[in-house]
């Protein structure tokens, strides 16, 4: 025998962290990396600049035989699938809570 008018158990709202793609980027590695520890932070940079213009050049004309690696990266975030926000939390009495909407944490 089953009493259909009782309620089914309380359900409690819960936020979860959702990881999502935020931006997608070409990352380029110049063949000259292994000599950057010689150089100050401000050379790498300019030398770094010059090389991209040298790449870009080099598109243009694609003559160029140096090794260039180029990789796809993912650029995600972790963010409260309720709300949105970064996933941050905190705890009361041993509850914990998104501190974005303040749903109580369910397991991720
Ligand atoms: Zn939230």
């Amino acid at each position: 025998m089953t009493d259909t008018s009782v309620t089914p158990e309380a359900t409690v709202k819960q936020g979860r962290p959702v990881t999502r793609l935020v931006d997608l980027r070409i990352v380029v590695d110049p063949p000259m990396a292994s000599t950057y520890w010689r150089r100050t932070e401000e050379q790498r940079i300019r030398e770094l600049e010059v090389w991209a213009r040298e790449l870009e050049e080099f598109v243009r004309d694609h003559r160029s035989q140096d090794p260039v690696s180029l990789t796809v990266e993912r650029v995600t975030e972790t963010v409260c699938d309720q709300c949105s926000r970064k996933w941050e939390t905190y705890t009361e009495d041993g509850v914990t809570y998104c501190a974005g909407c303040g749903v109580q944490a369910g397991e991720s």
